[in-house]
């Protein structure tokens, strides 16, 4: 078959510099004609009751158990993302290995608990300096400086208590004889590759309360898929409108909250719902959630509903406050 095969084109006539000429679109998603999708499935995610990953026991649990339970398949966005993260853990591990000496690249380490495995992997770690570095891919860098205490925490607290609970792992096991002392995560902004660092000493003290917090999650989640309960630890946050199970059968909270994200419950903003949905219209959003602020607000287009389809004067809308 050829490249091209069976893709859905509409044609257009485009102008440029005064030359006219057509153009066949397709805005079929061709991700699978262009992606090797068995290339890109994730080995080292494939899931078996009893092998539970590290950095996913930090995330949603509820989540992570409905994955299990539905066999869920990692979505062509899922595929996207771990092929970026691997790309730029690869190219930024293998200039550490070459330029900075001897290290300790995508190492695997398996936590063996008593009936289940939990399973770990060490960016690089460099041994003549016993420091453990976590690579992060991510959307945005902050500036530190300006960034408050609570912000910090929210940003970045998931990712310290990862890398301090797994050196506390390394170091009763694999580091035992010569420890681990410095942590460090890189920060590495995928839009322009600007890289950021956060460093902090190890210790012990933290690290084991993290750590044991890790594996009591890890008992947790263990004891509902063998012994078949519900897992009632959820986490709800704004990646929720990007979950796979937030649905009513499977997690009806997060349902609400991503209901109550995208359509606030007012009357308006039903009709009008309704009404597009009938003439096929895209739906525009009368609300706005301000990360800053962390509220609602009326955005331009509720306004305009207002005045359009309610036929408010500038007065009336005024006279209620909006
Ligand atoms: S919708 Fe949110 S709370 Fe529910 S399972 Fe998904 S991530 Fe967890």
């Amino acid at each position: 078959m050829s490249l091209a095969g069976i893709v859905n084109y509409i044609e257009k006539q485009v102008t440029i510099l005064d030359k006219t000429l057509t153009v066949r679109t397709s805005d079929d998603n061709l991700f699978e004609k262009y992606f090797d999708v068995s290339e890109l499935k994730n080995k080292w995610h494939e899931k078996k009751v009893g092998k539970y990953h590290f950095s996913q026991l930090l995330g949603c649990l509820r989540k992570y158990y409905w994955s299990f339970q539905l066999e869920l398949k990692d979505t062509p966005e899922q595929m996207g993302i771990y092929l970026i993260g691997t790309i730029l853990h690869r190219y930024i591990q293998e200039n550490i290995e070459k330029h900075y000496g001897f290290s300790i690249i995508e190492r695997p380490c398996v936590d063996e608990c008593d009936d289940f495995d939990i399973l770990g992997k060490v960016d690089v770690i460099d041994i003549l300096e016993h420091i453990e570095t976590d690579i992060k891919t991510t959307q945005w860098l902050p500036i530190f400086a300006d960034l408050d205490e609570s912000k910090f925490e929210e940003k970045y607290g998931k990712y310290i208590l990862q890398v301090l609970a797994y050196a506390y792992f390394l170091n009763k096991t694999y580091f035992k004889i010569d420890p681990l002392q410095t942590l460090r995560i890189i920060l590495v902004d995928k839009s322009n590759l600007a890289v950021k660092l956060i460093e902090f000493d190890f210790d012990e003290g933290i690290g084991e309360y993290f750590y044991l917090k890790i594996r009591e999650r890890a008992k947790y989640l263990h004891d509902c898929l063998t012994l078949l309960q519900v897992c009632d630890q959820f986490h709800l946050d704004k990646n929720c409108k990007f979950c796979p199970v937030n649905d009513t059968i499977y997690c009806p909270e997060g349902a609400e909250l991503v209901k109550s994200l995208t359509t606030p419950e007012t009357p308006e903003s039903l009709e009008f719902k309704q009404k597009y949905e009938v003439n096929g219209r895209k739906k525009k959003p009368f609300w706005k959630y301000d990360e800053d602020t962390k509220k609602w607000i009326k955005s331009k287009e509720f306004v305009k509903f207002l005045k359009e389809e309610k036929e408010y004067s500038d007065e009336q809308i005024e006279e209620v406050g909006w």
